[in-house]
């Protein structure tokens, strides 16, 4: 819980990275550049990771721990074309596999409420680390003991989640205050979309909220 004074400097925040992102975006001429200037709220995201890391209490997280990597992960439109354009630049055998395990993992969530690995877990280590979206820079925790027990409630550093949520809703307002959807989506089935229908980025191009459900594809 917030005290009034806190509540108050996280809405000022917000509300400054918005100004910011806005104008930026303003100035970008097309989708591509849109989609591009995620990289700037990444940035900046792992910036005030390393801040709070320093600053204290440091995040119980390693290289190689993926306790993280089995829960639900959400992601923006933007997001999710940076992805795939990323995954795009692989070689086909390559993208053949990452499209079946992103169909394997939709598949399984549908049939079964246990966790799984993201389809993007490969030995433990993120395959698209540096395009992941802004919720797996975001996400840490203090007690790893907590994550591996599956505890109801992880400890984690309030400066941290604090900062890194005002530069999420502020870019996201940003998005959605030069008519660009910005909403978050489940992963794996966004970049499946995003990967398999060559139309999904001119329909969010244009303004359509629902630019990655699956059913659009039809
Ligand atoms: S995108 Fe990468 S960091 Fe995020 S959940 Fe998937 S494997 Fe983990």
């Amino acid at each position: 819980m917030l005290s009034a004074d806190e509540q108050s400097a996280f809405e000022e925040s917000i509300a400054r990275v918005r100004g910011l992102a806005t104008r930026a975006l303003q100035r970008a001429p097309g989708a591509t550049e849109a989609i591009a200037f995620t990289a700037q709220l990444h940035r900046s995201l792992d910036t005030v990771a390393a801040q709070a890391a320093a600053a204290g209490p440091v995040p119980d997280c390693k290289a190689g721990c993926a306790h993280c990597c089995h829960v639900r992960v959400e992601a923006t439109e933007p997001e999710v074309f940076r992805i795939a354009q990323h995954l795009a630049t692989q070689p086909a055998d390559n993208l053949d596999d990452v499209t079946a395990r992103l169909r394997q993992h939709i598949t399984h969530a549908k049939n079964s409420a246990a966790r799984q690995p993201c389809s993007f877990l490969v030995d433990d280590r993120c395959a698209i680390y540096s395009v992941r979206p802004a919720a797996c820079r975001k996400a840490h925790s203090l007690s790893v003991q907590h994550c591996a027990t599956q505890a109801p409630e992880i400890p984690q550093n309030l400066r941290l989640l604090l900062d890194a949520e005002a530069l999420m809703a502020g870019t996201a307002l940003a998005y959605r205050d030069v008519q660009l959807p910005a909403s978050a989506h489940e992963l794996n089935a966004a970049v499946l979309v995003a990967l398999t229908d060559a139309a999904a980025q001119e329909r969010w191009y244009q303004g359509n909220t629902t630019a990655l459900d699956a059913a659009s594809q039809n």
